[in-house]
């Protein structure tokens, strides 16, 4: 991998552009554009000469406005890049020489529907506030990613985000059942004419934006499936003597007719910083609307636990675990005050794989000079196989970074393994993804939906006329 700085030259001066664009939209300009420099990608952090540099940002209140900005984006020949929360963690959410388009103006709640068990809202809300929203009413979006105080439903759609309730609920591409797209053209479609569960009409178009990260247009409104909250949850902690036995005991629980909500499951490193124990933690969490259903899967789980080699733990943990996981800010400050920045890498694999890809990339970021601790964990299971989520703390320079980055590609490539599992591509893994995917039936649809590249960087970030940093 290498990295380049290198901005996109502006045909106008910042301030004229601005200008122009105000007459255009006149409520939607936002001035001062600092804060779009930058999003979650560590590399903003280690180097400010990575940061975007938008030439100009307005936030739409409306698809009318929506539609004028875009444009406006065509007639000046300057690529938009739209914005939700702005919490990327791989630099997705930052334009150099672009026009900003932010969503946080457009983030009503339009509907739920409690009967058809669906809910629909602008792309721009909160997924905090959308499960508020559906709490009060005894229902749950079942999505829940460790920035959901940040995250918006548009930009979560846009990653493929997942949270952790996946195992029972799934990533957002079980959840979205229709969505409204402008596209470059500025023609406003919906993936389906009706609002219905399934349809074998065609493909199901919503795929082609569920982790596009805007590629192929702007999603304005999503309709999604809702769940009622469940009436009883069981939590079970099991401690095993180390993280391979504990990886095939969790594998076991795909025996188990009911899924768990919750899975996951520390190696020694993080069972040690979390939980004070040198074993290997796994937690769980079951939820049912029956008493009766959940009280024969707790004894089932537990028989299999303890004949996988499992001893029973404080279910405590898992409180601990959860109420840790949205303190990413306290944890993040405690590392930078030693001189430190924490990385986190997602690597999907099947069952087959998930220890040697794990035992890989452990051992070659014990040899990388800079990184000061590495600890890792299983955070989403499947039938076929789970996502191993490491965290890394190293001395913060591009160097090493990129070092950390071409391990994890490495050992995700050795082991016919994603680089991705729900942190999208953005920057960071634009070159990586390419091993991955068919990239010219990708950059096909781009060319055809957005043959003058008004749309910045997203999928498919070669047919773009934005130029972003480089990585190799
Ligand atoms: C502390 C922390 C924890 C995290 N934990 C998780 C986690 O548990 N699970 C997980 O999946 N992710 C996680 N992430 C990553 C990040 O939160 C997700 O990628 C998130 O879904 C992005 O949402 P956003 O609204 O912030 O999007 P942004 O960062 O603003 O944008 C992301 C991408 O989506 C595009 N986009 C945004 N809105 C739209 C739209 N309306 N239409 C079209 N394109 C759009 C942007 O152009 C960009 O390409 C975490 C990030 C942080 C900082």
């Amino acid at each position: 991998m290498r990295i380049q700085t290198n901005k996109m030259a502006t045909k106008q001066g910042k301030g004229d552009l601005t200008a122009r664009l105000a007459e255009v939209v006149p409520e939607c300009v936002v001035k001062d554009t600092d804060k779009y420099k930058s999003d979650w990608w560590v590399a903003y952090r280690i180097d400010e000469k990575m940061r975007g540099d938008p030439v100009a940002a307005a936030a739409p209140k409306c698809k009318d406005d929506i539609f004028k900005i875009m444009r406006f984006a065509k007639d000046e020949g300057i690529p938009i890049l739209t914005r939700g929360g702005g919490s990327s963690v791989t630099g997705a959410s930052v334009s150099k020489g672009g026009i900003v388009i932010d969503m946080s103006q457009m983030s009503s709640i339009i509907s739920i529907d409690t009967d058809n068990r669906t809910i629909t809202v602008q792309s721009g809300a909160r997924m905090e506030t959308i499960e508020k929203a559906l709490n009060e009413k005894g229902y749950t979006l079942g999505q829940f990613p460790q920035s959901f105080e940040l995250a918006t439903i548009g930009g979560y759609i846009s990653t493929m985000g997942t949270g952790h309730f996946s195992s029972l609920y799934g990533g957002i591409e079980e959840s979205v059942l229709r969505l409204e797209v402008m596209l470059p053209s500025g023609e406003l479609i919906k993936t389906r004419t009706y609002d219905i569960p399934r349809s074998s009409a065609s493909p199901d178009l919503s795929k082609l934006f569920i982790g596009a990260e805007g590629a192929f247009g702007i999603i304005t409104e999503a309709e999604l499936k809702i769940y009622p909250i469940p009436r009883h949850t069981h939590a079970a902690v099991y401690a095993f003597n180390t993280f391979e036995e504990a990886v095939n005991a969790v594998k076991a629980l795909n025996d188990i007719d009911i899924k768990p909500q919750l899975c996951r499951v520390y190696n020694e490193a993080e069972s040690a910083f979390y939980f004070g124990t040198d074993k290997s933690i796994v937690l769980l969490s079951y939820a049912s609307n029956n008493s009766g259903v959940l009280s024969s899967t707790v004894s089932e789980l537990s028989g299999l636990m303890k004949s996988s080699g499992g001893a029973e733990e404080d279910p405590k943990f898992l409180d601990k675990a959860m109420k840790s996981r949205f303190d990413f800010r306290g944890q993040l400050d405690s590392f930078q005050k030693m001189g430190l920045e924490v990385e986190t890498i997602e690597i999907a694999s099947r069952w087959t794989n998930v220890v040697q890809m794990y035992r890989d990339l452990t051992s070659s970021l014990s040899s990388i000079e800079d990184v000061a601790a590495s600890g890792a964990h299983l955070s989403h299971i499947y039938q076929q196989g789970a996502c191993t989520y490491f965290t890394v703390i190293f001395k913060p320079s591009l160097y090493s970074y990129e070092k950390i980055w071409d391990a994890a590609a490495s050992a995700a490539r050795r082991n016919e393994s994603s680089i991705s599992h729900h942190h999208g591509v953005g920057i960071l893994k634009s070159e990586y993804v390419k091993r991955e995917i068919p990239t010219n039936l990708l950059s096909a649809i781009k060319r055809a939906i957005d043959p003058d590249g008004t749309i910045g960087r997203g999928a498919a970030p070669e047919y773009t006329k934005q130029s972003p940093p480089v990585i190799q």
